[in-house]
């Protein structure tokens, strides 16, 4: 679970060149940018990240004009209620990602160590843009407990990771933008999912199900537990014509790959087999970007995300996804070594 809103420190304030009344701002792996004098570098500060939704609450109505959302409702359900929602933004060429707000605004009582997760004390939810239709189909449960869920953390919270893996290798791949999937046969039952929910892989009202039909996958999971003597699952990006905009104009809906799974072991299979045993069944995986020795600061991998997309070179590409040869587990993360880098010029395009 991300945390939107926690005490931090304000590490440094620089100036930003031709800008007199404001300046740019550290917290954790994060650039701020604000007025001048405001924070002037050491306080404690209350720093809520991008995709939060602030109440509609007195210090925060100055945020209105700019970042009002209404709540959303679907018949006489609020799927999620209205506030201000925190983006990315630039200002005078400077990228800006959350806001810091004086220790003033807490509840009185509330614990103010560095660290304290304050989302919650101040009714901060996440921003979850409307769910596309057609994405429905039936549910047949929660995802299944056997497996995990697709999720990657940005470098911005685990910039000590920086200096820990300092010289080793990283695998990189595209972050592709669609919806993610999973497809898996356990113990001779063949399963789909979407990002939290198991559905029913016979309604092909689904786009969900009717890629698992298209593209055989019950029977390619039998192909690589016959190869590889493994119950798999494989987990993936479904990207196409009505997900998330369509951003990379495909004609039709594809899948790639980025994760395959040993159930009975509970973990991801590392990175150069996963790869092989993708391929050797007939799937594409995420566009590939090579490899890199891990020698960089935070500021050095938001300029490396910065690009376009393997799959349209006309559309920025989201991100890059960073993970070691051989998994390994982390305890910052809480789970496996892996790590986005979003591109800022991907968020300032589509308004996140
Ligand atoms: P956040 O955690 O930042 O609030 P989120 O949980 O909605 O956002 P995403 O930004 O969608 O997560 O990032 C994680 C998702 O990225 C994964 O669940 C997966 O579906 C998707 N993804 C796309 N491309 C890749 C890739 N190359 N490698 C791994 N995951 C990928
Ligand atoms: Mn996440």
């Amino acid at each position: 679970m991300r945390q939107l809103a926690s005490i931090q420190l304000v590490t440094s304030a620089e100036p930003i060149p031709n800008a007199d009344a404001i300046e740019r701002l550290r917290v954790l792996g994060w650039s701020i940018v604000a007025k001048k004098g405001e924070f002037p570098g050491g306080e404690k500060v209350v720093y809520c990240e991008i995709d939060s939704l602030l109440p509609e609450w007195p210090p925060f109505e100055f945020l209105r004009p700019s970042s009002y959302k209404a709540a959303i409702i679907e018949g006489d359900h609020q799927l999620q209620r209205a506030g201000f929602r925190i983006r990315t933004v630039k200002l005078r060429g400077q990228v800006s990602q959350g806001i810091c707000f004086p220790l003033s605004i807490l509840p009185t009582g509330t614990p103010t160590e560095v660290g304290t997760n304050v989302t919650d004390a101040l009714q901060i939810i996440k921003y979850e843009p409307p769910v596309p239709a057609g994405m429905g189909g039936t549910v047949k449960g929660t995802f299944p407990a056997f497996l995990p869920k697709t999720d990657e953390t940005r470098i911005q919270v685990l910039e000590p990771l920086l200096t820990k893996y300092r010289g080793h290798k990283f695998h990189m791949t595209e972050k592709l933008d669609g919806t993610s999937f999973t497809a898996f046969l356990h113990k001779g039952e063949f399963g789909i999912c979407s990002r939290n929910q198991w559905l029913d892989e016979t309604d092909e009202s689904n786009i969900l199900s009717r890629i698992a039909k298209g593209l055989r996958l019950r029977e390619k999971l039998e192909a690589i537990k016959g190869r590889f003597d493994f119950d798999g699952a494989i987990q993936g990006e479904v990207i196409g014509p009505g997900i998330q905009g369509n951003k990379y104009g495909l004609n039709q809906v594809e899948l790639h790959v980025f994760n395959l799974i040993d159930i009975s072991r509970y973990c991801l299979v590392d990175h150069e087999t996963s790869v092989a045993a993708t391929e050797l069944v007939g799937l594409k995986t995420v566009p590939r970007l090579g490899d890199i020795i891990l020698n960089h600061s935070i500021d050095e991998l938001v300029d490396l995300s910065a690009g376009t997309s393997i799959l349209n070179s006309k559309v920025q590409r989201e991100g890059i996804v960073f993970r070691p040869a051989v998994e390994v587990y982390e305890p910052l993360i809480g789970g496996r070594l892996s790590f986005k880098v979003i591109n800022p010029h991907f968020l300032l395009k589509y308004g996140e």
